[in-house]
């Protein structure tokens, strides 16, 4: 039994759409050794909820809270102002974390132009509080490389649901960001996202399950809760050379480093 695992990025509030009340997610996320959960924004409304979210239900585990606005999301200007008066309003609430899910997203959309102009918004944002990001990057490894390295130095935070290699990894954390693995570290195919886990320094890592979706093998394919966290970690355990307990207690340490907004150390 895994003691102290968090949960860097879901969403509880699709989750419970999906038919799982989040008193009963966080249940059993207790049951398999979660201590604390970071609640995702994706646009102004789900932001508002993960903020009430993060203050209804931390009795059970502690919970945070970021406030976004995904690359997916079709956001118009107006949204855009009001998601960063938010930010603002909240920056100093004990539960905000930071700005995100924010990024690229060309699987899903074609149109890059809008995407990235938003994203730097965030980024800008981000740098001007002086809080971390948390980014969506899907089939856009270069261009979020591109854009995050001309903010080098000003901008840290994570790059959510790694899906790229040790070379993108390794770019990534010399930027200044923790690699956080969901449930596709555990997929047979994802022979690359696993050798990058197995290499890249421990300090770097965070671990994720971006429930309700990318559940982790035995469940691929089903509805993800946090409680799967603990399955993303015992792959790490099998990918990595150190001891279990440093694993363990050195991806806590790092979640609670990145929650307190300590840039991440390259
Ligand atoms: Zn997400």
């Amino acid at each position: 039994m895994i003691s102290a695992i968090v949960d860097t990025h879901c969403h509880l509030d699709l989750l419970q759409e999906k038919g799982l009340e989040i008193s009963q997610a966080l249940f059993n996320a207790k049951q398999h050794g979660i201590k604390q959960i970071i609640q995702i924004g994706i646009d102004e409304s789900s932001s508002l909820h993960a903020l009430e979210i993060a203050e209804r239900f931390s009795d059970e585990i502690q919970i945070y809270f970021t406030i976004g606005c995904h690359p997916c999301h079709q956001v118009q200007d107006s949204e855009i102002e009001k998601i960063i008066c938010l930010t603002e309003n909240l920056r100093s609430h004990p539960k905000f974390v930071g700005i995100g899910e924010i990024g690229l997203d060309y699987y899903h959309l074609q149109e890059k132009k809008r995407q990235e102009d938003v994203f730097r918004k965030f980024i800008e944002l981000s740098i001007q509080l002086g809080v971390p990001i948390v980014v969506h990057s899907r089939d856009a490894a270069e261009d979020t490389y591109q854009i995050l390295s001309q903010y080098k130095n000003q901008v840290f935070g994570t790059i959510h649901c790694f899906a790229y290699n040790l070379e993108y990894a390794k770019k990534f954390i010399d930027l200044g960001f923790y690699i956080s693995f969901s449930g596709i570290l555990t997929f047979r195919n994802a022979k690359e996202i696993q050798e990058a886990a197995s290499k890249i320094p421990l300090q770097n890592i965070l671990v994720e399950t971006d429930a309700p979706y990318l559940a982790p093998m035995p469940h691929r394919g089903k509805r993800n809760e946090p409680s799967y966290t603990s399955y993303v970690m015992k792959h790490l355990f099998h990918l990595r050379s150190e001891p279990k307990q440093k694993v363990e207690e050195q991806v806590f340490q790092n979640s609670q480093n990145f929650i307190h907004k300590k840039r991440v150390l390259c």
